[in-house]
């Protein structure tokens, strides 16, 4: 039988045999604001919105989209930032009985283009700031209706009631009239007296699909229910121990659109009742720092980018950041450098590392918040999660063995939309559970802490030797001028692959290739060093702040060819 040693870690309130609410999403705001109406939902840029209000216009925006024709199981696309419009949004889509569809508003085009088509999204709610994308490829999708917004409705000094529309036209921002079939969103929600029609929403249905590439890099659309995304808002809640409802405060900087900022910063504040501080730009640090300081925020969830952002940033020094208590941090992996400056800029903030997947609404593991902390490593299996480490023929391995990461419980998806094939692929009942396949690669101790070595499709394979660019990144990150560093493979006439680093510097600080080079020799066996070192201004990130480590290696691979 499998051993589960992690649960030997779990504390009195954290139960072995966790079992979800039965809830929908619609019905954990409904409690929130029933029993805290007056508390704060939403602070942006000074405008607060309280959980009664907040209810309210998302009751009002179903109520609306259910007068347009949107029913039950239709999927509606949201390309919002963090702003007050996401959360009434994504409220009100499901309360309509409807799936939000999180569009990522990094999307050019053509990307937007095929998820829209891919989701059969005929409704679009969307920033007047990306609006002109949508117009690039209108006609070519399904959408029958658009909800444009833009930050100015979200703000409360005087209210423009004539809700403008800003578009790009020939390099200025010009006024769009709405009309047809486009509408402004606060003015459809201001607008409406009326209830919603009941629907019948049950905790199995899909609440969202978030889009990913997966293992296999498609983007395909991971249908997660109700019940995953208020399980894992619920286990979460139960990891970080003394959270006290009604008084805390998160700083919301990393992207609702995505399922992280989705289910640790949005939906984990709702069942906490907490004010969310909304940032709709993570990379903006001078507003993350200041609106820590004026909201006196206590939890903070990001990613190991943003915390060395702050970390590294030349204002930093100058604000109060003590007032956050807990942190988890997610989406890849913390260096141990990074969590130690930011527990004493803060002056003690816990900053944990956790880890999880679109696939399973994503969180599944963390560190203990308030225990014994395991440095470099994701932590223990949540509570109702099971987990094991899996060779290439579905074998458990033993003890601090390398193999597959699966993982099992209540936040694991359904499937993906409309492909049986990929789900078949990365879903597997085992021993009576259903298993997801991470793609990830991962170890577990005898005390149950699981650590990721590396994802399967990173590994580097140089001379026959496998290289985990985790291993080689940490090296690098260890030189005191580097601020940001990925490793990753590229093509070698001799060794099949190699290793080439890209590195952004911190400010003002210069180093060499060689330097670098020379600083891995004394730490890494040789086969691991850097074959090639590059500089960059900046790395590549995703709109979730994750290093786009593919792009990065796709570009060094060409580079390399055409030589
Ligand atoms: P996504 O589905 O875009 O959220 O990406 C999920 C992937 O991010 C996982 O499969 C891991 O490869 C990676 N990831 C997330 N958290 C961690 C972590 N703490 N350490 C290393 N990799 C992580």
């Amino acid at each position: 039988p499998h051993a589960r040693p992690w649960l030997a870690h779990y504390e009195q309130n954290v139960p072995h045999d966790f079992q979800p609410t039965p809830h929908t999403l619609p019905a954990l705001l409904q409690r929130t604001a029933q029993e805290y109406p007056k508390h704060t939902a939403l602070t942006f840029i000074g405008a607060r919105t309280s959980y009664a209000t907040l209810f309210k216009q998302a009751q009002q925006l179903a109520a609306a989209l259910q007068k347009m024709g949107v029913k039950p199981g239709d999927r509606v696309s949201v390309m919002l930032p963090n702003c007050p419009q996401f959360v009434i949004s994504f409220f009100g889509v499901l309360s309509a009985g409807a799936v939000v569809v999180n569009t990522s508003p990094l999307y050019t085009p053509h990307e937007l283009e095929h998820q829209l088509n891919d989701s059969g999204s005929e409704t679009l709610i969307i920033m007047d700031m990306f609006y002109p994308r949508y117009l690039e490829i209108q006609g070519r999708v399904p959408v029958k209706r658009v909800l444009v917004t833009g930050i100015q409705d979200a703000l409360s000094f005087p209210k423009n009631k004539l809700y403008p529309i800003k578009a790009r036209k020939d390099g200025t921002w010009v006024e769009v009239k709405p009309q047809g079939h486009v509408l402004n969103l606060m003015k459809v929600i201001d607008s409406q007296t009326a209830y919603p029609a009941a629907v019948d929403i049950q905790p199995q249905d899909v609440a969202l699909l978030q889009y990913t590439g997966g293992t296999t890099g498609v983007p395909k659309g991971a249908m997660l229910t109700h019940q995953n995304l208020v399980a894992n808002a619920e286990q979460s809640r139960l990891w970080m121990g003394d959270l006290r409802v009604g008084q805390e405060t998160t700083l919301a900087a990393i992207p609702f659109f995505h399922v992280y900022g989705m289910t640790v910063a949005m939906n984990l504040s709702v069942l906490m009742a907490a004010n969310m501080v909304l940032i709709p730009n993570a990379r903006d640090i001078k507003m993350v720092l200041s609106e820590i300081q004026k909201s006196k925020a206590t939890l903070f969830p990001g990613v190991p980018t943003l915390y060395n952002a702050i970390n590294n940033h030349p204002d930093t020094p100058r604000y109060d950041l003590s007032s956050i208590r807990a942190c988890i941090s997610g989406s890849a992996p913390l260096l141990l450098e990074t969590a130690h400056k930011f527990k004493w800029i803060t002056k003690g903030a816990n900053l944990v590392e956790g880890y999880g997947l679109t696939e399973s609404s994503p969180v599944t593991h963390v560190n203990p918040i308030f225990g014994e902390q395991q440095e470099g490593s994701i932590g223990l299996p949540l509570p109702g999660v099971d987990a094991l480490i899996m060779d290439d023929d579905g074998q458990p391995v033993p003890v601090g063995e390398r193999g597959e990461l699966w993982v099992s419980g209540p936040q694991v998806m359904k499937g993906y939309w409309q492909r049986p094939d990929e789900t078949a692929r990365v879903i597997v009942d085992k021993d009576g559970k259903r298993w997801l396949k991470t793609g990830d690669i991962a170890t577990m101790d005898e005390r149950g802490f699981f650590r990721i070595v590396d994802r399967k499709k990173d590994l580097i394979i140089a001379g026959g030797y496998n290289i985990y660019p985790r291993e080689v990144e940490e090296v690098l990150m260890m030189h005191p001028a580097v601020l940001e560093a990925a490793a990753v493979g590229v093509p070698d006439e001799y060794r099949g692959e190699s290793v080439h680093a890209v590195l952004a510097l911190k400010p003002g600080q210069t180093v060499t290739e060689q330097e670098i080079r020379d600083f891995c020799r004394a730490e890494l066996s040789a086969y691991k060093v850097p074959r090639s070192v590059e500089f960059r201004e900046e790395l590549p990130k995703t709109a979730a702040l994750k290093i786009l480590r593919r792009q990065l290696a796709d570009e060094a691979r060409e580079r390399i060819l055409a030589q």
